[in-house]
């Protein structure tokens, strides 16, 4: 876990991690997310002066924002917390629930890779493949907290079959995951990861080009789709293949601009703010809530 002290201008005033303690299960998950923040609240007032106006959390998964309910995590194993009370209840302060990936969203496009862009999409490249739809510096939810799943988006029909139970869906082909198996398998060398394949592919190696560029077509096919959707002014691209840098974006900016016709071509750029971006968007949900800005208005 990664908590901040978050000043209203999204400057971190103080950082921290700690682990989940997900070995424990979901209810201690849960006791250690509570413990975190009121001892971060606590460090606040100790060190700072002052006590946060409010409090944002963003978490894996399932999310409710509207009712403040974790719904469903896989990895924590947690089913319809309502993370937003206990949270309320044990701080005594506002408190937003968020999703992860659209919170991280937020923090990119306001001040992260974004720089405030109107219009930006955000994807995350990582084990899975999950989008946040930015508009007006804000994050699109959906109406049932969906929006923005671009790695379920079936970029080879009748291709691989995917959890979700379609077939064929972007992530199974442009996931981070899926080029380290991908190129574990081609290379002979089990536990060869997107890291290695990309490195292969800088040193002019033609198997992990080919394994590369496989993932690159699909990822511009699944961008395309959103681009055609979305019209961003900016799109932002994080998680851990955007790691591997140029040897990502050159071709897969070729890649869009070779598919598009009508469309407009976007700013295609690299997250900033690496894995604290769900961090800084939950304390910009935080300072986002009605209560907090009328707090701060109201201050002279
Ligand atoms: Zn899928």
């Amino acid at each position: 876990m990664k908590a901040a002290l978050i000043g209203p201008d999204g400057a971190p005033l103080h950082q921290a991690r700690r682990a989940t303690g997900r070995e424990h299960g979901p209810d201690a998950v849960v006791e250690a997310i509570l413990g975190f923040a009121a001892d971060l609240r606590a460090h606040g007032i100790a060190h700072l002066g002052e006590s946060a106006a409010a409090a944002g959390v963003s978490v894996p998964g399932i999310v409710d924002a509207d009712r403040g309910l974790a719904v469903y995590a896989a990895n924590l194993g947690w089913r319809d917390v309502p993370l937003r009370e206990l949270l309320t209840r044990r701080l005594g302060l506002p408190v937003a629930l968020g999703h992860d990936v659209r919170t991280g969203g937020l923090a990119e496009g306001r001040i992260g890779a974004g720089q405030g862009a109107d219009r930006f999409f955000f994807v995350a490249l990582g084990t899975g493949i999950a989008g946040a739809i930015g508009v007006d510096g804000r994050v699109e939810a959906g109406a049932h907290g969906f929006a923005g799943e671009i790695g379920h988006i079936v970029v080879r029909p009748g291709g691989t079959p995917c959890p979700c139970g379609q077939r064929g869906c972007l992530e199974r082909y442009a996931s981070a995951s899926a080029v380290s198996e991908a190129w574990a398998a081609t290379s002979g060398t089990p536990g060869a990861d997107a890291a290695d394949c990309a490195r292969a592919v800088d040193s002019g190696d033609p198997r992990a080009r080919q394994v590369w560029q496989h993932a690159i077509d699909a990822l511009a096919d699944g961008l395309v789709t959103a681009l055609t959707l979305l019209d961003p002014r900016t799109l932002i691209i994080g998680g851990g293949l955007a790691e591997a840098g140029d040897t990502l974006f050159t071709p897969l900016r070729t890649a869009v601009q070779q598919r598009i016709t009508f469309q407009k071509f976007p700013d295609i750029v690299p997250a900033a703010l690496g894995d604290t971006a769900g961090c800084l968007g939950a304390g910009l949900l935080a300072w986002d809530l009605p209560t907090v800005t009328d707090l701060t208005e109201a201050t002279p």
